[in-house]
């Protein structure tokens, strides 16, 4: 490409929510903006697709979760929420398990029924954990215990994550409540939902009006899109940015297997959990109970957690202290490149769930527009 004349404010490399929260603001202040989105479609992995009727999260079961009431109202302009609760069930050799581990868990894994007694067989299975837990497995047995930790965490998490419970970090254990209430739902949020007719409601209405290249890696002519705007705005990959010069960070990938069924309802609920080690998906998604959908076939989606390799999808940032001490490196490279943002969960190397990447996409306008 050769066109030195800088045609616009804003270079937005990434359609995904952060790129898309920060265009549509930035096109609100009166900014030029070019969004190039390197996949075929808009909104990176909240998109969704259509079968038969039913609204199919492409990339993973995703559900709307915040506490914070400005990230909630600005979603609220976009779109309408409706009443989706997300309460999965684990299954771990045949057994159904209530998610998060709260009184349901506790009373089918132990034959308790009371509070005083779910804690009493916690303390006693937690005593072996001496001190600050140091890695997730102690995490997670000083939260719940040896037995859940055994039939619900160990299996499940090895999966996702590829390595075992004691080479983890604590606090990927800490996201998930636990509670000594008879009580399913899976946040601790204030609002949860779901967008009505699908998260690409969203993407569409911050996109409005905004041009976009679909189809279109930065990395194909990274000099000649950086000359078309003052500023840039980057969402992909910061190790890839700077062509992995300090190395490698990792990243779990994923494998999606969707299959339409012809039965009305296949497991009763959006998100089965299948937490023993020897099954090789982590869950089952059956796409139209976040809908609370009638059709008569269903969807669904088998998620296979997969290591990551240069060319695959970057799912997770793995917050581990080593990456998370190179991650420090490239961000100071990050500060030093002179009219570059860099956003979002890979460009920030950070596990957001969609409302803090909102929270941080608006905290940057704040900053720069
Ligand atoms: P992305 O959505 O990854 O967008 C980045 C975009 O940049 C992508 O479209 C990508 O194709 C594009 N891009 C990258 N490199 C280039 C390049 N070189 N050139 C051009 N384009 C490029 N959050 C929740 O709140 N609730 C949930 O239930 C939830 N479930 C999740 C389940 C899964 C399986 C996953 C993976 C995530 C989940 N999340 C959930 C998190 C949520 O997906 C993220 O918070 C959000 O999508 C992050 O948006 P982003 O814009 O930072 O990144
Ligand atoms: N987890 C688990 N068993 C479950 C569900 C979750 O051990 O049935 C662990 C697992 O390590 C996972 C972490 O808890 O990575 C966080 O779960 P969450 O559902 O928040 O993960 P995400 O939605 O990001 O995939």
């Amino acid at each position: 490409m050769t066109n030195n004349v800088k045609k616009y404010d804003y270079l937005i490399v990434g359609s995904g929510l952060f790129g898309a929260v920060f265009a549509h603001e930035a096109t609100k202040k009166g900014k030029k903006c070019l969004v190039i989105e390197k996949r075929d479609h808009i909104g990176g992995n909240i998109y969704c697709e259509n079968i038969e009727g039913i609204t199919v999260h492409k990339y993973g079961a995703h559900i709307f979760h915040t506490s914070n009431k400005r990230v909630w109202d600005y979603v609220n302009e976009l779109c309408e929420f409706n009443n989706f609760i997300n309460s999965p069930v684990g299954k771990y050799k045949g057994e159904m398990y209530n998610l998060p581990f709260n009184m349901n868990t506790f009373s089918k894994m132990f034959g308790i029924s009371t509070p005083e007694e779910a804690q009493k067989v916690i303390a006693e299975q937690r005593a072996e954990i001496k001190g600050e837990p140091q890695n997730l497995e102690e995490q997670a047995i000083s939260l719940v215990g040896r037995e859940i930790y055994t039939k619900l965490i160990k299996g499940y998490t090895e999966k996702q994550w590829g390595r075992d419970c004691k080479d983890l970090p604590p606090f990927i254990i800490k996201r998930l409540p636990v509670r000594y209430t008879y009580d399913n739902n899976y946040f601790n949020d204030r609002y949860q939902g779901i967008p009505e007719g699908g998260y690409n409601v969203i993407i569409e209405k911050l996109l409005d009006g905004i041009e976009v290249r679909l189809n279109t890696d930065f990395f194909s002519d990274k000099e000649g899109f950086l000359a078309l705007a003052d500023k840039c705005l980057y969402t992909g990959t910061v190790d890839a940015f700077f062509d992995y010069k300090l190395g490698h960070l990792g990243y779990r990938s994923l494998n999606f297997e969707t299959e339409t069924l012809d039965c009305e309802n296949y497991q009763g609920v959006a998100v089965v959990n299948y937490n023993e080690r020897e099954i090789p998906f982590t869950r089952i998604i059956e796409h139209k109970h976040f809908e609370f959908g009638k059709q008569p076939k269903t969807v669904i989606t088998r998620e296979y957690p997969a290591d990551w390799h240069e060319g695959d999808e970057p799912y997770y940032p793995i917050n581990d202290e080593q990456n998370n001490s190179l991650y420090e490196q490239y961000a100071q490279l990050a500060k030093e490149q002179d009219g570059i943002l860099f956003g979002g969960r890979l460009g920030m190397y950070k596990y957001y769930d969609m409302d803090k990447c909102i929270e941080a996409a608006l905290n940057l306008c704040d900053e720069e527009l």
